[in-house]
């Protein structure tokens, strides 16, 4: 079976990490509302991620969060 990808992608932006349903660009719409500006620097990938974001992104994905 081939997985099928998922319709969101994750970008670092203005100091989290955010997921977006946008191309890659210099400013993206992230699924919590937000316009930010992309970071694709090294330790961007390492920020926290935007808790709204992560609630939409397990949504889309259709996975519950499972806090710990
Ligand atoms: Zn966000």
């Amino acid at each position: 079976m081939i997985p099928v990808p998922h319709p969101f992608r994750w970008q670092p932006g203005d100091g989290l990490r955010h997921a977006t349903t946008n191309s890659y660009g210099d400013r993206v719409t992230a699924l919590c509302g937000a316009s930010v500006s992309s970071d694709n620097s090294q330790t961007a990938w390492l920020w926290k991620t935007c808790p709204s974001c992560d609630v939409s992104a397990h949504e889309l994905a259709g996975v519950p969060i499972v806090r710990r």
